[in-house]
């Protein structure tokens, strides 16, 4: 039975398919590099839940699989919950780390460091070949750096800061970013929710 990772960021891909893990017998997950022809989704959503879906949606009618889909972003109380549903597109172009992580800094110069919290969100959605759907979410809290710090992870990593740890999510492992993050809060719903509505079980003994 196979499953659709539907995204086209590569890193998002990896995190995704790292909490997927362990895969129920018989499940082959596909990202969508192998479906090629796959058309642009526009991504019209007010709330990471209404872009989550339309992404779910579009990959389970077009292949005809199962699918899921993740819509997150970096929400920062000082700039009034921005860049929010734009986090990937905050520059103006989408997916430039770069840029946004420079406008990001510059927008948040001079804020003392108790104005600078901030929080990631993601939803994940699931959606059936037979038009089934849901979908969980999960955030995860911490403060913009002053400065791009390590080398993991993607986005706006580098300047998102968990105090306790004195690092940024970039400077953490994997495992570590897994263990906390706003995407694994979400999988650890969804998880369960996909295996169900696919009917297919883990194996206890895995
Ligand atoms: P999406 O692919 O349209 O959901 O865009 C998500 C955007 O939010 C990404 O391009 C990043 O800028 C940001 N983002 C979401 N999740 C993360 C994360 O785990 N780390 C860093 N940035 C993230």
């Amino acid at each position: 039975m196979r499953l659709i990772v539907a995204t086209r960021n590569p890193a998002k891909g990896r995190e995704m398919e790292r909490l997927l893990a362990p895969l129920p017998g018989g499940v082959v997950v596909r990202s969508l590099a192998d479906a090629p022809d796959y058309p642009e989704v526009v991504e019209d959503g007010d709330t990471f839940a209404a872009n989550a879906l339309i992404k779910a949606r579009a990959a389970a009618r077009h292949t005809g699989c199962w699918a899921i889909a993740d819509d997150s972003g970096l929400e920062v109380a000082y700039l009034g919950g921005g860049p929010g549903v734009h986090s990937a597109r905050y520059c103006g172009r989408h997916g430039d780390d770069a840029a946004n992580n420079r406008l990001l800094l510059n927008n948040m110069a001079g804020v003392p460091e108790s104005l600078r919290c901030a929080r990631f969100v993601a939803a994940v959605a699931i959606a059936g070949p037979d038009g089934r759907e849901a979908v969980s979410e999960g955030e995860c809290g911490g403060q913009i750096a002053h400065a791009e710090r390590g080398e993991g992870g993607f986005g706006y990593d580098s300047l998102f800061l968990r105090a306790e740890l004195g690092k940024t999510m970039a400077e953490l492992e994997p495992h570590e970013k897994d263990a906390l993050s706003h995407r694994a809060k979400a999988f650890e719903e969804a998880r369960g929710l996909l295996w169900r509505m696919m009917g297919v079980e883990i194996d206890p003994v895995r």
